[in-house]
């Protein structure tokens, strides 16, 4: 072949790469972009006061069928996304069960793409196959979970709880349900999960959705006073459905519950989960990393004991999205459930350059370098930061709790036990003098069920603060998960003094006539 014919087989060819030069050019724009933005992160309104379709407007676009200027693309970003984003790194930023995002677990994720491993397999990610076992042998020591446990990384909790459960069922299950799944003969009864009533996670129907027990095999465990699970209950209920032919397989304990951060009783979980055979799953998704913390390690007594836990370290260990993180005490039971062959997974040689494929030991087949963030933030901060920074969300959450229990004007619902934390406003005029139940009762929780949606409702209009509501015993509450590592305790009080402002706005203009009132009980 000529010269001539190379160069023109080559220029047949689109190069749309950018060249390394420009690429840097717009990285060091990128990383101003950035670096701005976490300069003003501690004031930016922290949710866009605009409607779905107002936002969806400004992204209205035809199909870009002629490609664009890098730097206008980039440009976009500040002047459409930024203004329309909610900034979960914001110091007030208390929604859902949210992380903030480590500065270098920005950075990481850069590095990750621009290499582009799919761990998937250790042959297309040899050091992030590596990376990732070594940083689950990290979280199983930073929580006292046994060394020689597996696992992997998840996108999140779900997947992690998925992922366990999917395990537990394997090697449960009284015949081989990897071949015959739920259409086998040999099926005698219902496969049910047991969780408490109250601080359950949804994400465990939707396991039973992706298992396709449907959601009614999910059994609801009464709870104690403090949220917790009662066992006893758990054993008569186990019990009664053995005893009707059903085949109970899975416990699931809640390891910092949604609502209140209950931790529920792991050791009696582990010895009723032995007895009978059962898999015990800790959904630690919450509150797991606390474990760490050697003021709260008694709370966590027998975790080690757990088949399998569920963390997530875009919760409380602050890792941008997504990030969540299963560990099996018995890696080869994990396995056993996932595993899977195909001539076009393995090279058909025995090779010493092979390692762990993690495609056999989830739900997963390609898989983003999620390892990299966390190992890169745990080697950044050191589990001693690490601990610093948990050990604040806590002090915040127990700070709260002071000022709730220190104003009459709202009303604490449990004690602090992690870092989120639901209470009430609950104006003091409104309250009964001797505690007692009166009759307009139904009226008056209605108009606190209102005014509670109502002060988180123009909290986060307000930009402020990002506030959302939950229910406890049926009741609407204020409830904030404080995980953030920006968090401060003066944002906490800046934040609870705008809630008292809101709400008394608020019960001043809009309190039904019909309800009594009780003025003596104001401060
Ligand atoms: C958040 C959460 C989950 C689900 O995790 P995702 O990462 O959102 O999928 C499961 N269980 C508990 C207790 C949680 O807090």
């Amino acid at each position: 072949m000529s010269n001539e014919n190379n160069h023109h087989t080559t220029k047949e060819f689109a190069d749309l790469d950018l060249s390394p030069d420009e690429f840097q050019q717009l990285g060091y724009r990128a990383v101003d972009m950035i670096a701005e933005y976490y300069r003003g992160i501690r004031e930016v309104p922290v949710f866009p006061p605009r409607t779905s379709a107002e936002i969806a407007r400004v992204f209205e676009e035809n199909l870009p069928e002629l490609g664009q200027e890098p730097g206008a693309i980039l440009a976009e970003w500040s002047e459409k996304i930024l203004p329309n984003a909610t900034h979960l790194g914001s110091p007030r930023y208390f929604g859902f069960v949210n992380g903030s995002g480590t500065m270098i677990g920005a950075l990481a994720e850069a590095l990750a793409a621009s290499v582009n491993m799919n761990a998937g397999a250790w042959k297309p990610a040899p050091a992030a196959t590596e990376i990732e076992r070594r940083t689950l042998a990290w979280i199983a020591e930073l929580i006292g979970y046994p060394l020689e446990c597996g696992g992997l990384f998840t996108s999140g909790g779900t997947m992690a709880n998925f992922t366990g459960i999917l395990a537990a069922l394997r090697n449960t299950a009284p015949y081989n349900t990897t071949e015959e799944g739920l259409q086998s003969e040999m099926r005698r009864g219902r496969f049910l999960i047991y969780m408490s009533d109250h601080e359950g996670h949804v994400s465990i129907s939707r396991v039973a959705d992706l298992l396709n027990l449907g959601r009614s095999a999910v059994r609801r465990v009464p709870s104690n006073e403090d949220f917790t699970m009662d066992t006893a209950a758990l054993e008569k209920i186990l019990d009664e459905d053995a005893a009707q032919g059903d085949i109970p397989f899975c416990v699931v304990a809640q390891v910092g519950s949604i609502n209140v951060g209950a931790i529920d009783p792991l050791e009696e979980i582990a010895r009723i989960c032995r007895e009978r055979g059962l898999w015990f799953h800790a959904d630690g998704a919450c509150g797991a990393v606390g474990a760490m913390l050697p003021e709260k390690r008694h709370l966590y007594r027998g975790l080690e004991k757990a088949d399998s836990v569920t963390l997530d370290p875009h919760k409380w260990l602050y890792i941008p999205y997504e990030c969540g993180c299963l560990l099996v005490r018995d890696p080869e039971k994990l396995r056993r459930a996932f595993s899977m062959s195909a001539p076009y997974l393995r090279g058909a040689l025995p090779t010493e350059y092979t390692g762990i494929d993690y495609l056999e030991y989830g739900p997963q087949m390609s898989r983003g370098f999620n390892a990299l963030k966390l190992w890169m933030s745990l080697k950044h901060y050191g589990a001693e930061g690490y601990r610093k920074l948990l050990s604040q969300n806590v002090r915040c959450a127990e700070h709260l709790d002071r000022l709730v229990r220190e104003s009459p004007d709202f009303e604490p619902l449990h004690r602090p036990n992690l870092f989120i934390y639901s209470f009430r406003y609950f104006p003091a005029d409104l309250r009964l003098p001797d505690q007692q139940n009166g009759d307009g009762e139904n009226d008056l929780n209605a108009w606190l069920d209102r005014l509670n949606q109502r002060i988180a409702d123009e909290i986060q209009l307000s930009g402020t603060a990002f506030i959302m509501t939950s229910k406890i015993h049926g009741r609407t509450v204020l409830r904030m998960s404080i995980c953030s590592h920006r968090t401060t305790l003066q944002d906490i009080e800046i934040v609870f003094g705008k809630l008292r402002e809101i709400g008394e706005a608020l019960h001043r203009r809009e309190r039904p006539e019909t309800l009594p009132a009780f003025p003596q009980n104001q401060a």
